[in-house]
């Protein structure tokens, strides 16, 4: 854990977020500012910065917990992922998190369902 980082602080339940998922090595909470309908953000468990600093299997094994995600919230067919890398990019949180975005609002609603 990094103590200074939000998302850490999130993770270690510090800080309260609307967590859609969450295992040994992956939690899935809702974006406080939401850009789509349904805006989630997946973070690997472990502290990294960025996604150029990020070990290649912590961002595969992310691909199944999206993937079960889309599924859940039956929006396999309408989703964007994001990864903003540095801060030229538009990154401010420097925990490696990807955005899952969808305008399906059903999507929105089940995964307020799911909220743990
Ligand atoms: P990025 O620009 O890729 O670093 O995105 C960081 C995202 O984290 C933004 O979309 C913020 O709205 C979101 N965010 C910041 N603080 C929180 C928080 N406490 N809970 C949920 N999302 C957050």
């Amino acid at each position: 854990m990094n103590t200074e980082c939000i998302f850490c602080k999130i993770i270690a339940g510090e800080i309260p977020s609307q967590v859609v998922h969450r295992d040994d090595n992956y939690i899935a909470f809702f974006d406080i500012e939401p850009k789509a309908a349904l805006h989630l953000l997946i973070c690997p468990i472990a502290h990294t910065n960025d996604f150029q600093q990020t070990p290649p299997e912590i961002i595969a094994g992310a691909t199944s917990v999206i993937q079960n995600l889309a599924k859940k919230l039956n929006i396999e067919n309408n989703y964007t992922l994001q990864i903003n890398n540095g801060a030229d990019s538009g990154q401010i949180v420097f925990h490696l998190h990807i955005h899952l975005l969808s305008s399906d609002k059903n999507g929105n609603k089940k995964a307020k369902a799911l909220t743990i």
